[in-house]
């Protein structure tokens, strides 16, 4: 039985989600507050995080930003503003969905159970060999390019594996969605251009004159040895 962490500081409003998941046969944990969740995770975690946006000590863009330093965990945001939902859909903070407050708690507990249905059935992330200047290590989640350790986000990571998995594959943007887990409805796809854009400035960091990732206009991206 997956087990949902609620971070919400109105009773109220987790009293509503705590019902409909348990309907759903999840287990619930209730926190008020961003820390206890940070705390919470790290000695018993969850398979997926409720996170509010608006909590009374730290934000949930915060936590979320904390909690992807050590957990791959999927994360629903509650947002209460749009200018909170443009933060949630365009920024690096690893979320793997949104819901809008007021919401349908059944609504909230669908898109739990879509998420940790994506998750599961995907195959551990395949063991690539070394690509070119690239040395992929699945299991410490890092990439080192031209033997310099690349300091990646989640979305990052997956986007650039993905890549390097296949090369002079050209990737539309909801193939790379799929891969990153996040669904193609949830208004992420131009979040694909931003992460894009800052992986190629951190290769650039390390290599300025290549161009390893491709852009392929009104198709997608590719990964070019020849580039890199
Ligand atoms: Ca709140």
């Amino acid at each position: 039985m997956p087990h949902i962490l609620i971070v919400e500081d109105e009773a109220a409003i987790a009293d509503t989600l705590i019902f409909a998941l348990q309907s759903e046969g999840f287990g619930t944990t209730w926190l008020s507050l961003g820390e206890q969740a940070l705390a919470a995770q790290q000695n018993q975690p969850a398979d997926l995080l409720i996170l509010d946006v608006g909590l009374p000590d730290i934000s949930g863009f915060e936590v979320c930003k904390r909690l992807r330093r050590f957990s791959e965990v999927p994360v629903i945001f509650l947002t209460a503003r749009s200018e909170e939902i443009d933060r949630v859909v365009g920024l690096e903070i690893g979320a793997d969905d949104y819901v809008v407050k007021p919401f349908s708690p059944r609504e909230v507990a669908a898109r739990v159970k879509a998420i940790l249905k994506r998750m599961a059935p995907r195959e551990p992330a395949p063991e690539i060999a070394p690509s070119g200047p690239f040395r992929v290590d699945g299991e410490r989640v890092q990439i080192h390019y031209h033997g310099q350790l690349l300091s990646l986000t989640r979305h990052e990571f997956r986007l650039l594996q993905l890549l390097l998995a296949q090369p002079e594959r050209v990737f539309s943007r909801e193939q790379l969605l799929d891969g990153l887990g996040v669904a193609p409805d949830a208004g992420y796809e131009r979040s694909i251009d931003s992460h894009i854009k800052s992986l190629r400035a951190k290769l650039r960091q390390v290599q300025a004159a290549a161009e390893p990732i491709q852009t392929h206009r009104g198709l997608g991206y590719s990964y070019s040895p020849r580039h890199a």
